[in-house]
């Protein structure tokens, strides 16, 4: 062999070798995409340093308004810059999101409780962790294709431009963050009223995300927050010419506002999770699921159990079962008592509510509340109630769950449909009977329905699939992924394209 030749072999086998370590091609993502618009010179933006760090300026101001109009304009900036990015782009500030969110959800947890004061403290940590690690990010983007004799059609999805986002005082922090890594994915950008009583730590949450988005990426403001949220910027937001799209996470007042608006609005609005429990069914399996769903956070959960319907033939086991697994029983009266105390009912008719002071308590606090004592490890309070209690109609949000005894299976599902209120969010049942599930699940037609475990398990936590913190029940879009904050777009190529 010539000095050459071993000189062609030697670089062709390194470049095997390459291939080997770096997969096939050594083309890098790119930082833009082909054919952008003209870069955009605007505060929070700094486009000569795409991909590389960018120092803050005194123009930055990492999402925090106090004023609609310049957070939709700061939005409007922001999104328009994300578009010119690539994919992989987005995806690093989703990933920046999730890495803030698991890193620090000690300290961010803590805030939250400090601020909102309801649920249990150490499950605001948890949630965040949940958040970063149940936000889908580009790889739910998905894209149809159609090839034919008249050539080429692609459906892709686009982002809607910058979103008008309402959320919850039950999970101020991790709605924000799930919404902000979805629509980010999907392209947009959000401007977000957050509840009153979570609006601290919505804010210093977006303030960190901006922030490392920005020194990552070199754009600021895709995750703006309303500062001093009230109704006035919450309307204004569901009035603005530049908000494509609302996103709403609440009760029943504020679906019913954003449907009034005339926008396009994906509401996960309230629910009232009941739980039917047959002859046929493990009770102690039971029992510890309920238990699990119904104390997580203190029952903040929109698809926590509110309530449950035993048929008769196994009512006294199942509430044995409960207090095997740890839940301290009530008397009716006492049930009733807390009823009192925990729910108010509109003087007008309707369905009661929860009162704000006892969202979210330890059952330690219910207790004191009616001069019951109970063991300071124990989760749940419950005892027997009829089916018009309030406690049964409200959405109580709180540590005390009403049992309900039922002649039959038909009568322990048509409660269970009324308690639901129409809500179509989430029903559980328990069972061992497939007929009984099939009639029960086309009875209820919730968005999720859970067969033996914990409501957790239809939004992915220890159930299959994957899960969100806005279930998007009142319009039927379901649990919300990158994919429903898209705008279906087609791209027609006529008579060419086709290779085959
Ligand atoms: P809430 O309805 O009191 O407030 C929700 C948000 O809406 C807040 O930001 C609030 O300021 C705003 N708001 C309320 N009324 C409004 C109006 N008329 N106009 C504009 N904005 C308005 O609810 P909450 O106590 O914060 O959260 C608990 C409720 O949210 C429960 O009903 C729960 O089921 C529901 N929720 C649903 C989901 C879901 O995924 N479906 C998730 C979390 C919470």
């Amino acid at each position: 062999m010539t000095e050459q030749n071993d000189q062609v072999v030697r670089q062709l086998v390194e470049k095997v070798l390459q291939h080997v370590e770096t997969g096939w091609g050594g083309r890098v993502a790119p930082t833009t995409g082909k054919g952008v618009p003209e870069p955009i010179t605007a505060p929070g933006y700094a486009p000569a340093s795409a991909g590389m760090p960018a120092p803050p300026t005194a123009t930055n101001r990492f999402g925090q308004f106090t004023n609609v109009d310049d957070a939709v304009a700061a939005a409007t900036t922001a999104q328009r810059a994300l578009v010119r990015r690539s994919l992989a782009q987005r995806e690093s500030a989703c990933e920046l999101i999730r890495q803030i969110c698991r890193n620090q959800a000690e300290e961010l947890g803590r805030m939250e409780f400090a601020e909102t004061k309801i649920g249990h403290e150490p499950h605001k940590a948890q949630k965040l962790v949940v958040a970063a690690d149940c936000a889908m990010g580009t790889e739910a983007l998905k894209t149809g294709c159609f090839s034919g004799d008249y050539g080429i059609t692609l459906e892709e999805a686009g982002p809607w431009g910058v979103i008008g986002v309402i959320t919850p005082v039950t999970h101020s922090l991790p709605t924000l963050a799930v919404n902000a890594v979805n629509m980010i994915a999907a392209g947009n950008s959000l401007v977000c009223n957050p509840h009153p009583s979570g609006k601290k730590i919505a804010a210093y949450g977006a303030m960190l995300f901006n922030k490392a988005i920005y020194e990552k990426l070199g754009i600021d403001n895709l995750i703006c927050v309303i500062t001093e949220p009230t109704l006035e910027s919450a309307n204004q937001i569901f009035s603005h010419p530049d908000v494509g799209l609302l996103v709403v996470t609440g009760g029943p007042g504020v679906v019913a506002a954003a449907l009034r608006s005339g926008k396009r609005a994906i509401c996960a609005g309230p629910g009232n999770p009941p739980v039917v429990v047959d002859a046929s069914a493990d009770l102690d399996n039971a029992a510890r699921c309920i238990i699990e769903g119904a104390t997580y956070d203190n029952n903040l959960l929109c698809l926590a159990e509110k309530e449950v319907f035993v048929v008769s033939s196994v009512f006294d086991q199942m509430m044995d079962a409960m207090s095997r697994a740890g839940a301290h029983r009530l008397t009716p009266q006492q049930m009733d008592q807390l009823a009192g105390i925990c729910i108010a009912s509109p003087s007008g008719g309707g369905i009661p509510h929860a009162v704000k002071e006892f969202v979210g308590a330890e059952p330690q606090a219910l207790a004191q509340a009616i001069g019951v004592s109970i063991s300071p490890s124990c989760r749940l309070l419950y005892g027997q109630t009829n089916s018009s209690s309030p406690l049964v109609q409200g959405e109580q949000m709180t540590s005390v769950l009403p049992f309900v005894k039922c002649d039959s299976f038909e009568q322990a599902v048509d409660l269970a449909v009324e308690a639901e209120h129409g809500f179509r969010h989430t029903s559980i049942i328990h069972s061992r009977l497939v007929d009984h599930m099939t009639y029960m699940g086309k009875a209820m037609n919730t968005t999720l329905f859970v067969k033996n475990g914990p409501s957790l398990a239809g939004n992915g936590g220890g159930g299959e699939g994957y899960g969100t913190f806005s279930i998007a029940c009142s319009t039927g879009e379901g649990i919300t992924t990158p994919m429903t904050f898209t705008r279906f777009r087609r791209c027609t190529m006529v008579e060419n394209l086709r290779i085959i």
